[in-house]
């Protein structure tokens, strides 16, 4: 399960809502075996050479960055963030393929530059999303 207030999505909302490119960013708070509270995101950059509004990608430096901000305030990167203009919150094959264990990762999916869904997905021992539940 993945805990989060009702600040935090706006947040995670806000950055995302009005763009026609992916958006992308981390999500950071502390995991009790498996049972997620996030506390802070931060936003990244999308630096894909694909098409920006299907597909996404975080520069390896921005990973670093944002481990090390994990580590310096006590926090965990518990995931990773992105939207899906004009596309449902479930997560492409790419996504897949590009996906680590461990981590959670949110999909907002915005229609017409609205917020439309919000969902979490976590990979499975097979390599397969499975979806894990949001709540406030
Ligand atoms: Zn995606």
């Amino acid at each position: 399960m993945l805990r989060i207030n009702s600040a935090l999505l706006e947040e995670i909302i806000a950055n995302v809502e009005h763009f026609s490119d992916e958006c992308c960013g981390f999500l950071f708070g502390h995991d009790m075996y498996g049972d997620r509270t996030l506390t802070k995101t931060m936003v990244a950059k999308n630096v894909t050479q694909g098409e920006r509004h299907r597909e996404f990608e975080i520069a390896p430096l921005d990973y670093l960055k944002a481990e090390r901000f994990a580590e310096q305030n006590n926090l965990a990167l518990v995931g990773i963030y992105h939207s899906h203009p004009n596309c449902p919150a479930i997560p492409s094959e790419r996504d897949r393929l590009c996906a680590q264990p461990y981590l959670s990762y949110i999909i907002v999916s915005v229609m017409n530059n609205k917020f439309a869904d919000i969902r979490s997905w976590r990979l499975n021992a097979d390599f397969q999303f499975e979806e894990e539940k949001i709540n406030n």
